[in-house]
C-alpha cells in the first residue's frame, strides 16, 4: 500500500481496490510522512488527498492524525509497528496513530488523546480503540536498555530481552482512563505470520507496508 517502500508498482490500484470496498475514495486519503516521533496533527478538509497520489505530498513529520471531519480518511502505514485506531462516538471524532517503540516511548497515544481532548472535548472513558497487527512480544527482541525505557513491558528470557509493543501502548492508554472493554486488540504478530503480513524486522527496509485506515461517515 505504500508509495515509498517495497514493490510500489501496484500501490495505487491496491489502495483503490481496498478502499472502494469500504466506500472510501482513494484520492481523498490523508497520509503522514511518518518519522517515529510524537507529533500529532489535527487535519481538516484542506488536507484532503495529501499523500493520496504521491508520497511527497504527505503531511510532514507526523505520526498521528486526528479529525472530526466526515469523509476524510486517515491512513497510517506499518510493517511491525503498531497502528492504533481511536473513535470518540460522543463527539464524533477519530484518530489514527503510528506507534513504533520510539513514539511509544514518547507516549504518542496519550498525546493523541490529549489533542482530541483539546479539539473535541474527548474523554478517554468514551473512546473505542483498535490495534492493528504488529510485531508481538514473542518476536520483538530488543537490547537490554529497553528494560529501562519500558520497565513494565520488557520480558527477559535467558539472556534475551523481548518488548511487548502492543501491551505497553495498552498500558499507557488504560492509565489515562480508557476502558479495557472498549479496546480491541488484534493479537496478531506480523513476524510470526510473515506469509500474510509485512515484517520490517524479518524482511528489511525494502519490504512493503500495510495500511490502516479510519474514516467518519
Ligand atoms: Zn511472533
Amino acid at each position: 500500500m505504500s508509495l515509498d517502500y517495497g514493490d510500489t508498482g501496484d500501490s495505487l490500484s491496491n489502495r483503490k481496490l481496498f478502499l472502494n470496498s469500504l466506500g472510501i475514495d482513494y484520492r481523498a486519503l490523508v497520509c503522514a510522512k511518518q518519522v517515529h516521533a510524537t507529533a500529532v496533527r489535527y487535519v481538516t478538509k484542506a488536507d484532503r488527498g495529501k499523500g493520496a497520489l504521491s508520497a511527497s505530498q504527505a503531511i510532514a513529520d507526523t505520526d498521528s492524525l486526528v479529525t472530526n471531519e466526515k469523509n476524510l480518511p486517515l491512513a497510517i502505514f506499518t510493517a511491525d509497528c503498531l497502528s492504533v485506531f481511536i473513535y470518540d462516538p460522543k463527539h464524533s471524532a477519530i484518530a489514527n496513530t503510528h506507534a513504533g517503540w520510539r513514539s511509544t516511548h514518547g507516549k504518542i497515544c496519550v498525546k493523541t488523546l490529549g489533542l482530541m481532548s483539546e479539539k473535541f472535548r474527548t474523554e478517554p472513558a468514551d473512546v473505542y480503540i483498535g490495534f492493528g497487527p504488529s510485531i508481538g512480544k514473542c518476536c520483538y527482541r530488543v537490547g537490554k536498555e529497553f528494560s529501562n525505557y519500558f520497565p513494565q513491558s520488557v520480558r527477559k528470557e535467558n539472556q534475551n530481552y523481548f518488548f511487548d509493543l502492543a501491551g505497553e501502548n495498552l498500558r499507557q492508554l488504560l492509565e489515562t482512563g480508557v476502558v479495557l472493554e472498549k479496546v480491541s486488540l488484534s493479537n496478531i504478530c506480523t513476524s510470526c505470520k510473515i506469509s500474510e503480513y509485512f515484517s520490517f524486522r524479518k524482511q528489511g527496509n525494502a519490504c512493503g507496508r500495510m495500511m490502516s485506515v479510519i474514516m467518519l461517515k
